[in-house]
């Protein structure tokens, strides 16, 4: 008999779940729409149900399931188990959904924060396998961080640590969506990438983005990343801007934790050797010359992945290391 663990990836729109076997097979995958309005009941309730059909499609039998894990937006408390707050899941406020899941299942379980997830799935199986110290950037609307240091997740004395995208870079410096000013988000984000734009237009900067920007009335950090691929200068600038500020990031995360390998994520690493070659440029041009560095700056390998991956592994990482509580806690 094999040992078997599921992998939850919550997110606002869908959830995605898959069956991994102890070798690190995927055997199962499935899907549904979160569909939020529902609430939380709802959700364990398909989750369950997806579950199952994994299971009897792969003709597994429940009993051969040792651990599941979900990852979820937050706050949430690793520790209890539940969401504290998730701003694109509400009505899932304070929600026990490790417990809930568990008591359904039949199995125990842990819960852990999306960017945590994902960051494991890239350390376990992904642009950081084979390291012990790695950092992630998921760059997209936000900036969602992870670090794993000497082969372990980093939670913090309250389970929410490794919010790399607050970090302050500059001192009194862009507002984030936070609360903070300065943040990395505010300059290296998606979303931020593509406002640092339009306002460089709205102060009477000429570019290109202009035409984009009156054809389909907004512009993207996608769009950005084209016009500085031919060669507009203002589009060159911004990317220039957001390079510097993950660079910053990855000179400041390498004197923290000395990790080998920075992966970014997300989105915006469709943009592929034009992000990451500058990235490394600034990178070299700011690291201290006291020793030669040998930190791997890359992009991530697995993709929308990466979460539901990472889940698994985590849970069976936890079974491994004997770390589950009861069934139904
Ligand atoms: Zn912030």
């Amino acid at each position: 008999m094999k040992d078997y663990f599921v992998g939850v990836d919550l997110g606002g729109t869908n959830v995605e779940v898959c069956l991994l076997s102890d070798s690190g097979e995927v055997v199962g995958r499935g899907a549904a729409p979160t569909e939020v309005a529902l609430g939380p009941v709802s959700l364990v309730d398909r989750v369950a149900a997806i579950c199952q059909e994994m299971l009897a499609s792969s003709s597994i039998g429940v009993s051969e399931v040792r651990a599941f894990c979900i990852g979820s937006p937050g706050p949430i408390s690793v520790s209890e188990g539940k969401i504290i707050k998730a701003g694109n899941l509400p009505g899932f406020d304070n929600f026990r959904l490790r417990g809930e899941l568990s008591a359904r299942l039949g199995v125990p379980g842990l819960l852990e924060n999306d960017a945590n997830v994902a960051c494991w799935g890239e350390f376990w199986r992904g642009a950081g396998r084979g390291t012990t110290d790695m950092v992630m950037f998921t760059l997209g609307t936000g900036i969602g961080g992870g670090m794993v240091v000497a082969g372990e997740l980093v939670h913090g004395s309250e389970d929410n640590g490794a919010e790399l995208g607050h970090m302050i870079i500059v001192p009194k410096g862009r507002k984030c969506s936070c609360g903070q000013c300065g943040c990395l988000e505010a300059y290296a984000s998606a979303s931020h990438t593509a406002k640092r734009a339009m306002e460089a237009l709205q102060a009477g900067r000429s570019s290109v983005l202009e035409g984009v920007l009156q054809r389909s009335g907004t512009i993207t950090s996608k769009d950005v990343f084209e016009c500085a691929v031919a060669g507009d200068e203002l589009a060159n600038e911004v990317v220039d801007g957001t390079a510097a500020a993950l660079a910053q990031a990855c000179v400041s995360m390498r004197h923290i934790t000395e990790p080998q390998t920075v992966v970014l994520a997300g989105g915006m690493i469709n943009a592929g050797d034009m992000l990451t070659s500058r990235v490394k440029k600034f990178y070299n041009e700011m690291m201290w010359n006291l020793k030669s560095e040998t930190m791997e700056i890359c992009l991530a390998q697995l993709g929308a992945d990466a979460g539901v991956i990472g889940a698994a592994g985590l849970a069976l990482h936890h079974y491994q290391n004997d770390r589950l509580g009861a069934v139904g806690e």
